[in-house]
Order: C-alpha cells, then sequence, then structure tokens
C-alpha cells in the first residue's frame, strides 16, 4: 500500500531527512503499535507516534483521569476529569492523524493476560506507572519476541531503554526483581516533573520511530538516565544475562506482587 498524495504532504518534512524516504514511511504506515498507559509518558509517547504516522496504535490504560494528572498528561482538560484516558486519547489522537486507525483497550494488563493482549505487535512502547504491569509487559515481550521500549521517570530523573527480543537485554536482566513494595517512593509521595515525562516519552517514540522505520536506534543495551537537575544524560552499559528469566535460556514466569498502584512510578 503506498501513500497518498495527502499523506506525501503531510510527512514532507520527514520524507525529506537523510535516509527516511517513502519505504520507510510505508514501513510505519504498516506497523501496529501497542502503548501501555496514556498516562504522563503515554501522552508524548502515543502523540508522537500519531504525528510520525504510524499506521495501527492501540493504547492499553484502565485509569480515568484525575486532576493531579494534568502537569504533565496534555492530551487531557479539567472537562475530562472522571472519563476512561484511553477512550479520550484515541479519539484526540484520531483528530491529530484522521490518517491512522487508534483504539483503546481499558482492560487492567496483568501477568495472566499480558501474554495475549501484547500478542501480535511490531512494538510495544511501556509507559506504565507500577512493577507488577512493568515485569508483565517485559515478560511478555521477551517470550512474544516484541521489541519493547521502556521509559520510566520519577522526581526530576528519567529512564529509557531499547529492548530487541535475542538481540540485547531485557529489563529484569537489569533488574531481575522488583524492590520490595514501598521501598521506591510513588509519584503522590515524591512527585513528577512534567518536563521529564514528555522528554523521555519523546526519545521512547523516537528509538520505536527509527526502529520500525528501519533505521538504527541508540539505546539497544543501554539505559539512558537523565536527571534534571543538572542535565546530565547517562549513558550505561548493560548486557544480556544467560539466566535470565524472561529472556535467557529458559523462561520461568514470574508475577510481581503487590497492589496496583496508579502512582507507583510514573508512567
Ligand atoms: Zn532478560
Amino acid at each position: 500500500m503506498g501513500l497518498s498524495l495527502d499523506e506525501i504532504k503531510r510527512y514532507s518534512r520527514q520524507l525529506v531527512l537523510p535516509d527516511f524516504g517513502s519505504r520507510e514511511q510505508n514501513r510505519l504506515k504498516n506497523a501496529k503499535v501497542a502503548v501501555t498507559g496514556a498516562g504522563g509518558l503515554g501522552c508524548p509517547v502515543s502523540t508522537n507516534l500519531t504525528l510520525a504516522g504510524v499506521g495501527e496504535i492501540v493504547l492499553f490504560d484502565m485509569d480515568e483521569v484525575d486532576l493531579t494528572n494534568l502537569n504533565r498528561q496534555f492530551l487531557y482538560t479539567p472537562a475530562d476529569v472522571g472519563k476512561k484516558k484511553a477512550e479520550l486519547a484515541a479519539k484526540r489522537l484520531s483528530d491529530l492523524n484522521p490518517e491512522i486507525n487508534v483504539s483503546a483497550v481499558t482492560e487492567m494488563i496483568t501477568y495472566d493476560n499480558a501474554f495475549d493482549l501484547l500478542k501480535g505487535f511490531d512494538a510495544v512502547v511501556d509507559g506504565t506507572d507500577n512493577f507488577p504491569v512493568r515485569y508483565a509487559v517485559n515478560d511478555a515481550c521477551a517470550v512474544n519476541k516484541v521489541p519493547l521500549f521502556h521509559g520510566a521517570v520519577l522526581m526530576f530523573e528519567g529512564r529509557a531503554i531499547s529492548i530487541i527480543p535475542g538481540e540485547t537485554a531485557c529489563f529484569r536482566c537489569i533488574f531481575p526483581e522488583a524492590p520490595p513494595a514501598g521501598m521506591v517512593p510513588t509519584c503522590r509521595e515524591a512527585g513528577v516533573f512534567g518536563s521529564m515525562t514528555a522528554l523521555i516519552g519523546s526519545i521512547q517514540a523516537s528509538e520505536a520511530t527509527r526502529y520500525l522505520a528501519g533505521m538504527d536506534i541508540g539505546l539497544k543495551n543501554t539505559l539512558l538516565v537523565i536527571n534534571a537537575d543538572t542535565m546530565d544524560f547517562q549513558k550505561i552499559n548493560i548486557h544480556k544475562r544467560e539466566d535470565c528469566t524472561a529472556c535467557g535460556r529458559e523462561f520461568i514466569p514470574k508475577p510481581v506482587g503487590g497492589t496496583v498502584c496508579a502512582d507507583r512510578i510514573e508512567g
């Protein structure tokens, strides 16, 4: 399926980029991407993927808009408080780019359903806000062999990593176990800086877009840590572990317990 005249015009500023042309744009058009979480990270992630022309985007989020979300979650307004985020975001993103398909899933992702829910995607971009779901998404992507673009923000610090199954380390290679419940403060307790969610979400979207277009990406086997206090961008080399329970020799299901708190670590 080629590009229409409207699409050629809409994407003209990226079609003239070096190493990016109609072949790469068509790859984006034919891509199907899951965005887990439609919050602080999910808003910039899904907006950037929408504007770039990713053909099919499925937003997963069970939450409703709360007034406390509005310092960073720019797809929502005060009139949206109490309404389902994924459904609102899907509508707004469809308005931004009518050339693509955006849909919403308001079912909660759990360790039991993640493997089925996240099957059949070309990439998953994770902006979830809690450890049980984050590990479920990682393990599902490892087993389903779906590339995963991970991000997390708490206070003034953000992190991102790109995970390509069979090639790079996964989230569990770095952090085999979730921290004990209560060890990491929630964003309700510690706060979250809106500009950092926008920055990390844009980095995740940049990595996913380039990967889907068939271009090189910079965060394979590399954990990027950004600190807004100093504007240090630190790249930490990481390694795939053969004994990783998600992506190593043998998959061992390891659901992370604890309650799913909407404010656990921002997404
Ligand atoms: Zn691993």
